[in-house]
């Protein structure tokens, strides 16, 4: 593996989780007691006896990957890079590489922790992998959210519930002509406003057209494909990244806002 300058010790990576996970003081995950001890590699309890480990009862439980490589890992995955670089960098096989960054973004925080639209909302659809994605902007909190339907088309009860769910009433909606937008105003109390693209009227839904081609950048270069399966996940991610660059600046934030220990029985 390359070393980067990007990436700490492995003593201070696990300085980092330790501090994540259990504060100042170090405690069994289990029965939380302070009693414990250093054995080998790992800690024991001294109430319940059992062994564990910095990552035990986290989503890193399994990983047996060295703390650095780890680490990198995570770094090239925040910083967007393709899949090719980080196979280079970090000497892992693809498939290695593809089943983390699945766990990388499986456990972003929370997908839902939006609260709806309001204001202004341009909203649009476009197609992936044989999939719709119904996509909103909220032009001035510059919040975005994206949606796939499992299907080749799209249908008014689908934008339909994507407004109800997720538009505040009072908003002004933007669309272009569709016709599945028709009528929409008896759904949801919004104000509507169409273009019609046949006229060249594009000035009102520029700004979602323009997310979707960031989407569609965004998967070729980092994933160069992805399978219908994984989609929602990516566009899951694509989502975050836009509404909450925070949590996603370096592998530390992301590891604070992502970790946490599991209760367990
Ligand atoms: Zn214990």
């Amino acid at each position: 593996m390359y070393h980067l300058k990007q990436i700490p010790s492995e003593v201070k990576i696990k300085k980092i989780v330790r501090r994540i996970l259990f504060g100042t003081h170090l405690h069994c995950p289990r029965c939380k007691s302070r009693s414990v001890y250093k054995s080998e590699n790992r800690y024991r309890c001294k109430k319940c006896r059992r062994p564990f480990s910095l990552t035990s009862n986290t989503w890193l439980s399994n990983m047996k990957l060295p703390w650095e490589t780890f680490y990198t890992l995570l770094w090239c995955w925040l910083n967007h890079l393709p899949i090719t670089q980080t196979i280079k960098i970090t000497e892992l096989s693809e498939v290695t590489i593809r089943n983390w960054l699945d766990n990388f973004r499986l456990n972003i925080p929370d997908p839902d922790w939006l609260s709806p639209l309001k204001d202004t909302i341009q909203m649009d659809e476009a197609f992936f992998r044989g999939k719709a994605v119904i996509a909103a902007k909220d032009t001035l909190a510059k919040k975005v959210i994206l949606r796939v339907i499992p299907k080749q088309y799209v249908q008014k009860q689908n934008v339909s519930q994507f407004i109800v769910r997720h538009v505040e009433p009072g908003s002004k909606l933007f669309t272009d002509g569709a016709g599945y937008y028709r009528g929409i105003k008896n759904a949801w109390p919004v104000t509507h406003q169409r273009d019609i693209h046949s006229k060249w009227e594009f000035g009102l839904t520029s700004e979602i057209e323009g997310v979707f081609g960031n989407l569609r950048t965004f998967i070729r270069r980092k994933y160069h494909h992805v399978t219908g399966s994984k989609l929602e996940n990516v566009v899951a991610e694509f989502e975050a990244n836009f509404n909450h660059p925070e949590i996603f600046k370096n592998p530390h934030e992301y590891l604070k806002n992502s970790l946490f220990l599991v209760p367990t029985c």
